[in-house]
């Protein structure tokens, strides 16, 4: 008898055991919080992926004329035109 008492101890211990996890889960929100936390990764992993495109984008569509007076420039890098001064960042 002995035996089965111990055995049922255990499963009782294993059932409550599962119960109250599932209640720690619910009251700390822990569930939701998992939810949320894996929605934030999945949103900026497609972000990112985003940007890594937008900045090939950018470096294709690179300006070697300026919009505004045609002068042709020289330097890559340059944020204005050296002739006329016009911004040839493209925000
Ligand atoms: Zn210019």
């Amino acid at each position: 008898m002995g035996l089965i008492y111990y055995l049922v101890t255990v499963v009782i211990s294993v059932i409550l055991f599962l119960v109250l996890r599932e209640l720690m889960c619910w009251f700390f929100k822990i569930n939701e919080r998992i939810q949320l936390m894996e929605e934030i990764k999945s949103i900026m992993r497609t972000s990112d992926e985003q940007e890594g495109e937008d900045a090939q984008d950018n470096e294709k569509q690179r300006l070697t004329s300026c919009p505004e007076c045609g002068e042709k420039i020289e330097g890559t890098d340059d944020d204005f035109c050296g002739a006329c001064g016009n911004s040839l960042k493209s925000e």
